[in-house]
């Protein structure tokens, strides 16, 4: 059998994860593999970058081992972005100009930080928090005891925000919305997360935006200006509001973007042309991106499967549910946690002495569990992610109370 070459075009997660099962399952050595990566080193664990603030090495990091980097059917360009794709040729192009010709390639580039287009955004001493090299500037920019901004009080906002603190800084969280972590938990839980990393000492401005950051006389940030007149003295502001699909190979190639970003594909992960697959953040899949690591490492197997020939099932769809212990706060959102589906009934309880809050969204019926919010403490979540979709076995009480105690 004749080999066929294999481009992926991203040395991330997810292509990390396909390159992996493609080595791995492909026992009659069918496919070459040529990984054409814009970073300076092979695959990461980016889910766990914060770590290196707290001592990990980018080596700790490292996602691939000795046994795939020394495999002889694959070839790791590192520092080597793709600029082009030529599919009548069937080739791909180089920042260096290089090109390279593919039987089938996946794009697997990611996502970049949305940063906000607010004057000042581009003073030294502003930083997005994606990469090693991101943490690495962070670090080497950070001043122990002086005020900093993050812009954005999500996820990704908050990790920074405990970063920071890490590094000895007095972090103010900027977001947007009501409340932080709006799109997983609701504004009681916010209320709570809220309290919680106040007691931290990291400071949260919700309901304004950011309207610039302005120089001081050594021309690096030093201050920022938010919409409701606050200003804030900040010698680094870190930008963590969101993320935006790495698809700009998709309009030149003629290959088809989905509404809000990112190369659309269908349930396989494909794209239009029958040689070319997307997976990881930079998907849309049926128009829908994916901004976490697991659907992304889902996509991947179901491509790998694919290129090996192997029956397999089409992307099975992302539960975005999420347990996180943010600066030592445990929140947890799953299922329809806003109560969107119609006829939902809530049911809360909250404890303001302890700092606990539970919520469970029930269907019209008041028996089948749509979903829920729990912060404070999260003891209930596997015990109430398990019931999702189902009817409750007791009293949404009785359940809170019950799994809380681990019954
Ligand atoms: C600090 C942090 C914490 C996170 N925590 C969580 C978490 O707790 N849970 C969770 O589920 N997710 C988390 N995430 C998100 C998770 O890291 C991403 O969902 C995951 O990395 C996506 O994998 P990917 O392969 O699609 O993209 P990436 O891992 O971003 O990899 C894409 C790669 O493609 C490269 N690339 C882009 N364009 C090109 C090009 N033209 N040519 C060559 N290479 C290119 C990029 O440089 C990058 O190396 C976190 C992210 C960050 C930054």
């Amino acid at each position: 059998m004749s080999t066929r070459t294999l481009v992926v075009v991203g040395h991330g997660m997810a292509g990390h994860r396909l390159v992996e099962e493609v080595l791995a399952g492909d026992r009659d050595g069918g496919w070459r593999i040529v990984v054409l990566a814009e970073e300076p080193r092979p695959a990461y664990d980016r889910v766990a970058l914060s770590s290196l603030l707290a001592g990990a090495s980018a080596g700790d990091l490292a996602l691939a081992g000795p046994d795939v980097l020394g495999d002889p059917r694959l070839r790791i360009r590192l520092r080597s972005p793709v600029t082009g794709v030529d599919r009548a040729a069937g080739t791909v192009t180089c920042a260096d100009g290089s090109v390279v010709g593919y039987d089938a390639l996946v794009l697997a580039t990611g996502s970049r930080p949305f940063v906000p287009p607010v004057p000042g955004r581009e003073l030294p001493g502003c930083f997005v928090y994606r990469t090693v090299e991101d943490i690495d500037a962070i670090r080497a920019a950070a001043r122990p005891g002086r005020d900093a901004v993050v812009v954005g009080g999500g996820l990704l906002g908050l990790e920074a925000a405990g970063g920071l603190r890490r590094l000895g800084m007095r972090p103010h969280v900027v977001e947007m919305a009501p409340w932080l972590m709006a799109q997983q938990i609701d504004a009681g839980g916010g209320r709570v997360l809220a309290r919680a990393i106040a007691r931290l000492g990291v400071r949260v401005h919700c309901s304004t935006v950011l309207r610039g950051v302005e120089a001081g006389a050594d021309g690096r940030a030093a201050r920022v200006s938010l919409d409701d007149g606050t200003v804030l003295d900040a010698p680094l502001v870190v930008f963590s509001a969101g993320v935006r699909p790495r698809d700009d190979l998709a309009a030149p190639a003629g290959l088809a973007r989905a509404e809000r970003g990112g190369f659309l594909v269908d349930r396989w992960c494909r794209t239009a042309d029958e040689r070319i697959w997307a997976i990881g953040e930079c998907a849309a899949v049926e128009g829908r991106c994916h901004g976490l690591a697991a659907p992304g490492l889902r996509m991947a197997e179901t491509v790998a499967r694919q290129l090996l020939g192997m029956a397999g099932e089409a992307f099975p769809g992302a539960d975005t549910s999420a347990r996180l212990k943010l600066l030592g706060v445990d929140v947890a959102g799953f299922g329809d946690a806003h109560a969107r589906t119609g006829g939902a009934i809530e049911y809360v309880r909250e404890d303001r002495r302890a700092g606990t809050y539970a919520k469970v969204v029930l269907a019209r019926d008041g028996r089948t569990l749509l979903g829920g919010v729990l912060a404070g403490d999260t003891r209930a979540y596997p015990v109430l992610r398990a019931l999702t979709g189902r009817e409750l076995t007791a009293p949404p009480d009785a359940l809170l109370t019950g799994a809380a105690a681990g019954s």
